[in-house]
This record gives structure tokens, C-alpha cells and sequence, in this order.
């Protein structure tokens, strides 16, 4: 493949992945630097949900500079395909460890729930909000630390300034109808969005993500999803049974500490304002129990490692 603008030769090395989208190949440019190449057809992006999916990955994602969040290296086109070039991850996704392992340790959720935690706070500054943090989007690289990827359903905060000159331009204000509309059909699975998303608040905020990282601690420590139902129907009544005090429970062979209860029922609360923020979080009893691994060893990819 060939980035014609920026005179780069990408020779594609092997196959990595294929998600809904995409297709994901480890790449070699020809000063022998490796990345990750995702290959999206341009057969693929017809329809315009596919098309918004995209152009957020590239704008927002671009926008991002931090060693918490996939870095992003350019894009380019040619006639059959859009490829997007990024940093590779050689450990997959947290998805499949949590397969393998079934369940994480506490002093490991504590490690890989910090790196994100500093994600989110970069990301958050920069008035951008994920929406859909979940396993299979917290990529391994080769350090075992994490990294956020697929911005495929970010979006940019919108101050009230911003707000108040779409309303003035008629053209501008369209274009945000369509994008809101577009979200709620390109969201595949309820199951790690907030309930403000899910109950058809456009103004949500930031505060997505903190529910998104409660559902992800929950099952990262339990290996299952704190919300888990047959139907998509039973799972949005139970998130909304949560109004009031928990709606879900504990596996009974998984014993969990006091802290780490008390955290996810601070990050799963349904109303935003109620949930704790970035800061709080960091100072949670949680967060800053003493016992924090140095490093997660390669280890821990198969089984409950050795912690330093
Ligand atoms: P989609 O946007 O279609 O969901 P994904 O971003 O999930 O595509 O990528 C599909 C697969 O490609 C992933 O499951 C993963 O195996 C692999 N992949 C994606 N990005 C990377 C990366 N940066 N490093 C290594 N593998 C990756």
C-alpha cells in the first residue's frame, strides 16, 4: 500500500484482526518502522453511519497524543480503500485476555484502571468523549500496558458558545441533528453505555466514559457484565431498575474487597452528576491501596501471574 502524499511504501507483514469495520494488518514502512494498518473498504462506507464512523476515528482519534492512547500516524486513500496507520499493539485487547483468564486480579484491575483513568483525564481536557470504552477496545502493547483505541464512536464536547452559533447558522445546525440521530443507530451493543445515552439524553458528557469504566471493572474482577441479560430489553430494564440503589449483584465464588465494591457503585450510579469524577476516583480507597504492581508480566496473559 501506498501513501502517495507523504512518499511512503507500507508493506503489509500479516493479518491481525477484522472487527465490524475494518480490516487490521501489521505493517512495515520502508524505514522498517512496524504499525498496525486498518484497512476499511471503501465499498464498506455507503451508508453515511459508516461514513461519521470513520471521519470521528480520523478527526478525534488524530487529535489524540498521549502513551495512554493508541497514537494515531496518518491516513491516506487510494481507489478501493482507506487506511488508517497506527501504533501496533502486539498483545491484542483486553477482550482476549479476559477470555483466557476468566477473571483479573485486583492488584491488576488497580494498574490497567489507573493508565485508563489517565487517559480519560487527557481526553476529557481535550473536550473529547470516548463512548464506547469496553474490553475489546483497551489494547495490550508489547510492555503489556494499555492503550485506548477505536474512536470510531467519540465525539467533541460542545461548549454553550458552540451551541449558540449552530443555532445561528442553519446549515450547521442540520449537520448536528443528523450526527445525534446517527449515533443512536451505529451503537452496536447497550451493553457498556450509559444510561443517559441509552435513554435518549443528546447532552450527555464526559460522564459516559466513568459508567463505561465502572461496567469495565466489574467485569474485568467478576468476568461477567454487572448488567448481563437474554434480551437487550431485560438489560435496559435492569439499568433503569439501578436508579435507586443496585440493581445488580455478585457472583458467589468471586470474593471481592470492600474497596473495589465500593468504587463500582460510585462509577454505576445512573445519574452523571452523581457519578465520582476523574479526580475522586483517584483518590478512592481503591486506587490508592498500597498493594500496586510494578509491571504486569507477559504472564498474565494465560494465567494469574506473579505480581512485583
Ligand atoms: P473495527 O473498527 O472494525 O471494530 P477494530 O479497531 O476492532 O476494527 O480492529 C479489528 C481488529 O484488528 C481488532 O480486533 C484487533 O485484533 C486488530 N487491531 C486493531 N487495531 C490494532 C492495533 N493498533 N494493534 C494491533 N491490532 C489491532
Amino acid at each position: 500500500m501506498m501513501d502517495m502524499t507523504h512518499n511512503r511504501i507500507y508493506t503489509k507483514l500479516c493479518f491481525l484482526g477484522e472487527g465490524g469495520f475494518a480490516r487490521c494488518y501489521q505493517v512495515r514502512d520502508q524505514d522498517n518502522n512496524i504499525y498496525a494498518a486498518k484497512v476499511v473498504a471503501k465499498a464498506s462506507l455507503e451508508q453515511e453511519k459508516y461514513r461519521i464512523k470513520l471521519n470521528s476515528e480520523i478527526v478525534t482519534h488524530g487529535l489524540m497524543k498521549h502513551e495512554r492512547i493508541v497514537n494515531f500516524h496518518s491516513c491516506f486513500e487510494d481507489g478501493q480503500n482507506v487506511y488508517l496507520i497506527v501504533e501496533l499493539c502486539e498483545n491484542k485487547t483486553l477482550a482476549e485476555m479476559l477470555k483466557t483468564r476468566r477473571y483479573f486480579t485486583e492488584p491488576e484491575v488497580r494498574y490497567y484502571l489507573i493508565q485508563l483513568l489517565d487517559a480519560c483525564e487527557y481526553m476529557h481536557e481535550q473536550q473529547v468523549v470516548h463512548r464506547d470504552i469496553k474490553l475489546s477496545n483497551i489494547f495490550l502493547d508489547y510492555n503489556m500496558d494499555v492503550k485506548l483505541g477505536d474512536f470510531g464512536l467519540s465525539a467533541m464536547l460542545q461548549t454553550s458558545e458552540d451551541r449558540k452559533r449552530q443555532r445561528n447558522t442553519k446549515k450547521k445546525k442540520k449537520k448536528s441533528q443528523s450526527f445525534l440521530l446517527t449515533f443512536k443507530t451505529v451503537c452496536g451493543t447497550p451493553n457498556y453505555m450509559a444510561p443517559e445515552i441509552l435513554f435518549g439524553d443528546h447532552r450527555h458528557n464526559q460522564m459516559v466514559d466513568i459508567w463505561s469504566l465502572g461496567i469495565l471493572m466489574y467485569t474485568l474482577l467478576t468476568g461477567q457484565h454487572p448488567f448481563q441479560m437474554k434480551s437487550y430489553n431485560s438489560i435496559y430494564q435492569k439499568i433503569r431498575d439501578n436508579s435507586n440503589r443496585p440493581s445488580y449483584s455478585y457472583p458467589q465464588n468471586i470474593t471481592l474487597s470492600n474497596e473495589a465494591k465500593d468504587l463500582i457503585a460510585k462509577l454505576l450510579v445512573n445519574d452523571p452528576g452523581q457519578r465520582l469524577s476523574i479526580s475522586n476516583i483517584l483518590q478512592h480507597p481503591f486506587i490508592q491501596h498500597s498493594n500496586l504492581p510494578k509491571y504486569i508480566p507477559l504472564s498474565a496473559l494465560q494465567g494469574r501471574p506473579t505480581l512485583q
